[in-house]
Formats: C-alpha cells, structure tokens, sequence
C-alpha cells in the first residue's frame, strides 16, 4: 500500500470511531534516540511518532531530561514551565522542557535529583522511574494534551496505567486508554514493596496487582492494569506466555489471552546504505561496489589485516547474557582456528565479556577484533563494511539489529528466536530463497555449524549475491509499522 492509501484507510477507521480530529498519542519511555539511547527501546520510541505523524496523528513523546541530552541538545530545548508533585511524604520538582524534532514534540521531565546522572541509576531506578511516571501524569494535564491512548514501553513506565485507572478515574484523563509494549519481558523494575506503596500512594486494596516474590513490579502492574499489552514481534508474544521466556509473568499474560506483536520497523532515513553519510561509499541493491570499499576502509580502521577476499563476520551488541555472548567464548576460537575469516565486535556491557573478547584479539591477531564502548559511526561501519551480522542471542524480543544488517546487505546469522526467527527467512540451498542463515539449538557447536555453512555460501558467488538481494530487498518500512500501531491505537478507542 501506498502512504496516501494508509492514510486514507487509518482515515476512514478514525471516522467509523467517530473522531473528527487527530487521535492524541503519547509515548512515554526512558529513552528516545537519538536523544538518549543504549538500546532497540530507543530506535522505537525515536521513529514511531513520525511516521505516525504522517499518517495523520498527532504523536507526541515524553521522556525524562536525561543528562545527555541536556550536554548535547541544551541549547535547543525551550523551558515551559515547573511545579511540583507529591510523593508519599516528599515534594518533588517538575520542570517541563520541550525539543520539537523532526516535527515531533519531545516533552522532556526535568528534575536534577533523578535524571543529572546515567539513564539507569544504579541502585535507585525503581525511584527515579515511579517518580517520572507521577510526572508524566500531572504534566499532561498542566500541558492540556490528554491522549487517546497513553503508550507506555517497558517496565519503566509500567506503574503508569495502574495510576490511571486508580487515581484518575474521575479526572479527565478518565477515558485515557492504555497500550503497554513490552521491548524486554527480562527487565521487570523489581522494587522495595513498601517505599513504592508510599512512593506513589497505592491504595491497599491494589497491592496485589503490582506484587511478586514480596517486592513491587512494576511490569507486573503494567500487565495486568494496561488496556492492552503487546510486544515486539509474534514470535516473542507467543514465547512470554511460556514458563521458559516467560519470566515468572507468562501466567498474567496467559490470563489476559491478548498479546500480539507488531515487528519494529527500520528509520530509511536513517539506515540506507545509499544515503549514509556515516559510511565511506554508498551502495545500493543494484550497484554494490561501495559495499566492498566499506569493507577495506573497516579492516584498516580497526587494525584487521586488510584481505579483500577474507569473509568478515560483525557484531554490534549490548554485551549481555541475553546476546549468546556464551556462545561466542564457546566456538569463536574454533571458528578462528578452523576457516579463514575474521570476527568484528562493537560492544558495550558485562566485564567478564570485555576480557574474554581481549583474549580473543590476542589469541588472532589481525583476525579478532573488538572494540568495547558505544559507538554510533562504528556502528555504522560494521553494518556496511561485513559481509555476515552475527546473532546468537539467548532470547530476542524483536532486535533491530538484523534488521539494520539485512538493509546493508550483511547476511545475519541467527538463533531462531523471538523476533529474530520472525524476520531472517533461514537459506534453502536447493531453492535460492532465505535472507540469512539461521541455527536453532542454544550450543556453540550449532552456532559453530551455522558458520561453517555462512562460510560455504561466501565460498559460492551466485549464491552469496542471491541471498544478499534477497535481504535487501526485505522491506521493514516504518510506513508498514505505524500502520499496524495506528490500527491498533484506534481499534483501542
Ligand atoms: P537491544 O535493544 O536488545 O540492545 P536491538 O537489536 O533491538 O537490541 O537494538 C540494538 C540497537 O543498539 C541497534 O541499533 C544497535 O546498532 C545499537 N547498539 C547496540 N550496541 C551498540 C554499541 N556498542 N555501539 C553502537 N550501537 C549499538
């Protein structure tokens, strides 16, 4: 479908609701990129709203007034206005900021105490989260934007529904629905019980809805108060209603009987490998050769030996159990050992990681690389310059990463799960068709396998060119993404 037609249809259904202005959305998150970003949440929450926008919406995003964002946006941020909201026994400021881009209202909760420092604050999270949840809340209605639809992502924000429909019942965000998007069923915001009951003033007769194992929960409470849950991808929806992905929440969502998925879609304007002004040559699906003269220009950057013909398999990943890093310290050495590749790895995270992979780059010289921070223009790099885009992970709620990778014309190599199994069509040697390829078992020799068979198809020219038009010519379009959410937003109304 067309844009015009997709917003001819979401037209029509906003009309059958009866809505004679553009329904009002509100995404709310920890992060947003690229303002403040460590993951996939932020892609999303990023991209969403303007694309919703063009489909005729009025999206807006609050977010909290992240330090980073204070160092590298400041100047462009317009002061409205401040108040301040009752905690329990405390008095908080509230300061409202507002950064209009690409034609999205970005609302930006200020408050020194709680967002001067990281994104996450270790040890406190669960209080600086229950505090921008009240101030989400109280600031809409000093903004006079009450939403349709409050879209809440992540166990961040999970306490907000529960507040709604407990506190505010009669107020007039009465009518406000609710969509809870879980990104991550393993972060759940597990919370001293009785400072979030004081905390966020939550009546007795409501206890239950957010406890578990004695501490407060706050996706628990997003879960079972959000008018409706969905996640990532189908896959993963039908995965955390299971004990095993489930995280001790697969009963709630079990009860609820209405969990979907909607896969992310992928920002063209900013992951195109013909447009990209991060990398060194562009390329598109018919003219590859700026793809090879990215893959020189990334050896010689990051000190691998420059070998044309080499195949180069990348990773670009929070290092975190979640990736199959295990995997990786399981058969990478093997890999190494046994084929003639080399192995790139942009990562961010766990220590015990950082100091196998300075291992690994001893152990093959010229061969391994890994290079531990977060770094957006290397990112890119890798994206471009690999020819495979290695994904192990444990569990994968949706992961844009493969996504990015399959754009780029970088073959993803995979575990079938989650999103992961919903977006890399595995390689049928015997029809052509497939855009990566893919591993089932969570074992290093499969990973191991998978490799060695990646490997084969880099050996085989028509092969390797078949799959890499294939993947790039997968569409993840953000028009097809906002579409889904926009029906779901109004079928909520
Ligand atoms: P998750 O959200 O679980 O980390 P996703 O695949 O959904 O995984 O999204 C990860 C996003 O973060 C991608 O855009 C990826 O390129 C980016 N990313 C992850 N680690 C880094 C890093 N160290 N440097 C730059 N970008 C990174």
């Amino acid at each position: 479908m067309t844009v015009k037609e997709i917003r001819d249809q979401l037209a029509a259904m906003a009309a059958e609701k009866g809505l004679d202005r553009p329904a009002r959305i509100l995404l709310t998150a920890s992060e947003c990129a690229p303002l403040a970003k460590t993951g996939g949440l932020a892609d999303v929450v990023g991209t969403l709203p303007k694309y919703l926008n063009k489909l005729g919406f009025d999206a807006r995003v609050m977010i909290p007034y992240h330090r980073i964002i204070k160092e590298k946006y400041g100047d462009r941020v317009e002061y409205l206005f401040s108040f301040y909201v009752s905690l329990g026994w405390r008095t908080k400021f509230v300061g409202v900021n507002k950064l209009e881009l690409d034609g999205v209202t970005i609302w930006l909760i200020e408050n020194e105490e709680y967002f001067g420092g990281p994104i996450y604050m270790p040890d406190r999270e669960g209080e600086q989260y229950a505090y921008f949840t009240r101030a989400v809340i109280e600031a809409l209605f000093r903004l006079q934007f009450i939403p349709d639809i409050i879209h809440c992502n992540d166990w961040h924000v999970g306490m907000l529904p529960l507040l709604l429909k407990t506190q505010y019942v009669d107020s007039e965000m009465g009518g406000t629905r609710t969509l809870l998007t879980i990104h991550n069923i393993a972060y759940q915001g597990l919370c001293q019980f009785d400072f979030v009951q004081d905390f966020l003033s939550i009546p007795d007769g409501c206890l239950g809805l957010m406890e578990r194992y004695g501490m407060a929960d706050f996706l628990k409470a997003g879960c079972v108060m959000a008018d409706r849950v969905n996640t990532v991808s189908p896959s993963y929806a039908r995965e955390i209603c299971t004990w095993e992905y489930g995280e001790g929440l697969d009963p709630v969502l079990s009860l609820r009987g209405d969990v979907d998925g909607i896969v992310n879609g992928i920002d063209k304007a900013v992951w195109n490998p013909g447009t990209d002004k991060r990398i060194p040559a562009n390329y598109t699906r018919s003219k590859m050769s700026g793809k090879k003269a990215c893959k020189l220009a990334l050896m010689e950057e990051t000190g691998l030996e420059v070998v044309p013909g080499r195949p180069l398999i990348g990773m670009v990943t929070r290092l975190a159990e979640q990736k199959g890093l295990e995997l990786v310290m399981a058969a990478m050495d093997q890999i190494l050992w046994d084929n003639d590749c080399a192995f790139i790895l942009l990562g961010d995270g766990s220590k015990k990681y950082e100091s196998w992979l300075r291992g690994l780059e001893e152990r093959h010289p010229g061969r391994a690389c890994a290079w531990i921070g977060y770094d957006d223009d290397l990112s890119h790099h890798i994206y471009a310059g690999c020819d495979f885009f290695l994904m192990p992970s444990r569990f994968e709620p949706c992961g844009i990463s493969q996504l990015i990778a399959m754009a780029y014309g970088t073959l993803p190599i995979v575990r079938e799960t989650g999103g992961l199994r919903d977006t890399v069509q595995p390689y049928n040697q015997y029809t052509g068709e497939g855009t990566g390829i893919t591993f089932a078992r969570m074992d290093g020799y499969d990973m191991a396998d998978a490799v060695r068979r990646a490997l084969w198809v880099y050996g085989n020219k028509e092969a390797m060119n078949g799959l890499i038009k294939n993947a790039m010519a997968v569409d993840y379009s953000c028009d097809n993404w906002a579409y889904e959410y926009g029906q779901l937003y109004l079928s909520m109304i």
